[in-house]
């Protein structure tokens, strides 16, 4: 059933679920004890809260022990809470303030929803889990090119997020959206013509 998909979506999203985590060696076995995590999208809105080292201080490291905002975080995090929004307004008429509560009136409708358009929802929050857990670290993304990045050089450090069109450096935290895509190829291109000029 394709709602049912939908709650288990937004339950990773907002429910915390138990993880495994290592906690060193015992007699050549490694030791794990159970601790909980926040739901993804908890976890996505602590990694974007100010307070944080802001996008503008990427790389310069973070206040305290925080790790410093991603700027791939804040981009993802800004796009789910629009267009869950924009999907509240859509089927329920009411303006939320969260994104959280758009998933409750959202689920609240949910059963009056036509297939199509719950499952054109499913189909994104899928997507969104599986950047939520790459910008969080959970998983890498897949696809690394060995190419420099043109904004600092650096060797097989962009990291491509294949089912968005959104490019991201490791290194320097530059960032391509689709808007900017034909950008990065351009300047991509340009400094291939420019190796093999050498
Ligand atoms: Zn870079």
């Amino acid at each position: 059933m394709i709602n049912d998909e939908w709650w288990d979506l937004r339950k990773e999203f907002v429910a915390r679920y138990p993880i495994d985590v290592e906690v060193g060696d015992w007699k050549g076995e490694t030791m794990t004890v159970q601790r909980w995590a926040d739901g993804l999208l908890d976890q996505l809105e602590a990694a974007v809260k100010p307070g944080a080292a802001g996008p503008d201080a990427a790389g310069g490291g973070g206040y305290g022990s925080r790790p410093p905002v991603r700027v791939g975080a804040v981009s993802l995090h800004a796009e789910i809470t629009r267009t869950l929004k924009g999907w509240a307004v859509h089927f329920t008429g009411r303006r939320t303030p969260t994104a959280y509560r758009a998933l409750s009136e959202l689920g609240r409708v949910l059963p009056a929803i036509q297939y199509t358009y719950t499952a054109a929802m499913v189909s994104k929050m899928t997507d969104w889990r599986t950047r939520m857990r790459w910008v969080l670290g959970w998983e890498s993304p897949p696809f690394a090119p060995r190419v420099p990045c043109p904004q600092c050089l650096a060797l097989g450090m962009l990291r491509c997020w294949p089912t968005e069109t959104w490019v991201e450096c490791l290194v320097c935290r530059s960032y391509w959206t689709a808007e900017t895509l034909g950008e990065l190829r351009d300047r991509l291109r340009l400094s291939r013509e420019l190796t093999h000029a050498r």
